[in-house]
């Protein structure tokens, strides 16, 4: 059953531009949700950089990709915004009028978000896995061929073969083995990427016979209905044998597209999403567009960018959100309403 959640604002990313985005609006009364096809908050800066430094944060001399997403988490936490990781924005309905917009915004998890205002604060695009080039693997995808773990029920005594040799591949591997009844590890090289720690874990576990390691490449699927059977490795040596395989699961990094933000009738350029400076506001009266997404002379693919953005667009949503209000302008430091939303006493 679809389900329909009211809220003031839906955030498309939640990486640093959208939580910023979700304080600015807290500030002003403004309840929003956020969704993102990642598994957790932070864009970019947690997926591709975690423990990189960045030195132009303002106020943080340096602060690491995951320190700087952690802060937020933390300076968001009085508003309470609600999260929907693993799901993508498929759709954007625009009813209302351009002074009274309303919107409805559909999520493949299932949900559909009706509001006043939509944020897309979507990066780069959308980070999507990247699928090995095994021919016909498109038939099993979703029945037996799987590019996250939802539920690791689902894999309960399954032959699970997992594919690649990052930390992705390496903690699930570890994690479900205890829950698989037969799990093989394939992995083109005896080199991996991962954190020593998994690696040495997970030795062990082939050591002691209860994780099949092949050093190879997939080359053929058997099944039917996309229901698998079998994988066919070649090995490293040159040799060919069929894993016994009913849930395949390769993890070979994710690459960032536009996605469906590309169908939701909002004016691209270059696949960017062209703004005004005062407001960023797109095409669409009540759809705003902050961070790496957005466009308009001068712009810079900074962190720091977003944030200045999302506080200009929070002050005009709210005239979205509570149009018989007026808004004065107060300084966190000063005014006791604010400080009493952010639970200072
Ligand atoms: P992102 O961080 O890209 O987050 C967007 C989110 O939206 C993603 O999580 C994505 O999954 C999600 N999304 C997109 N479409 C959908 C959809 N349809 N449905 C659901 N979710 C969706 N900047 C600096 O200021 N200083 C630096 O030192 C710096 N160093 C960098 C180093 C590297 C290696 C890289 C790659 C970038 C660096 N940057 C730096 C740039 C910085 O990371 C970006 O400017 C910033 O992450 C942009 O934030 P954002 O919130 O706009 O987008």
């Amino acid at each position: 059953m679809p389900e329909l959640i009211e809220t003031d604002v839906a955030i498309v990313g939640a990486g640093p531009a959208g939580l910023f985005a979700v304080f600015e609006l807290g500030l002003l009364d403004i309840r929003c949700h956020l969704v993102d096809i990642l598994p957790k908050a932070g864009g970019q800066c947690s997926e591709l950089y975690p423990e990189k430094p960045i030195y132009d944060i303002p106020g943080y001399p340096i602060v690491t990709g995951q320190g700087i997403v952690d802060h937020l988490l933390k300076q968001i936490e009085p508003f309470h915004p609600t999260f929907h990781f693993g799901d993508m924005v498929e759709s954007l309905q625009v009813l209302g009028t351009p002074e009274a917009p309303k919107f409805l915004v559909r999520v493949s998890g299932g949900q559909t978000f009706a509001c006043k205002a939509v944020i897309v604060a979507a990066g780069g695009g959308s980070f999507q896995p990247k699928k090995p080039p095994i021919e016909g693997i498109d038939a099993y995808e979703g029945k037996s061929v799987f590019y996250a773990v939802r539920k690791m029920e689902a894999f309960r005594d399954k032959n699970v073969v997992i594919v690649g040799g990052g930390d992705s591949a390496l903690d699930w591997t570890l994690n479900l083995q205890p829950v698989a009844k037969r799990l093989a590890l394939i992995h083109r090289r005896d080199d991996f990427r991962a954190a020593p720690h998994s690696v040495n874990a997970m030795r062990e576990h082939v050591a002691a016979g209860r994780i099949d390691l092949r050093i190879g490449q997939i080359t053929g699927l058997t099944g039917e209905g996309g229901e698998l059977t079998a994988v066919t490795v070649k090995g490293a040596d040159g040799g060919v044998e069929d894993i016994a395989c009913d849930a395949l699961i390769p993890f070979f990094g994710l690459t960032m597209k536009l996605g469906p933000v590309a169908d939701w009738g909002l004016n691209l350029h270059e696949n960017l999403i062209p703004v005004d400076t005062e407001r960023f506001e797109t095409n669409v009266p009540g759809v705003f567009a902050i961070g790496d997404i957005n466009t308009y002379p001068g712009k810079l693919k900074l962190i720091l960018c977003g944030f200045h953005e999302g506080a200009l667009a929070a002050q005009r949503i709210h005239r979205y959100v509570y149009p018989d209000k007026r808004l004065t302008f107060q300084y966190t430091t000063s005014s006791s309403s604010l400080q009493k939303k952010l639970g200072v006493h």
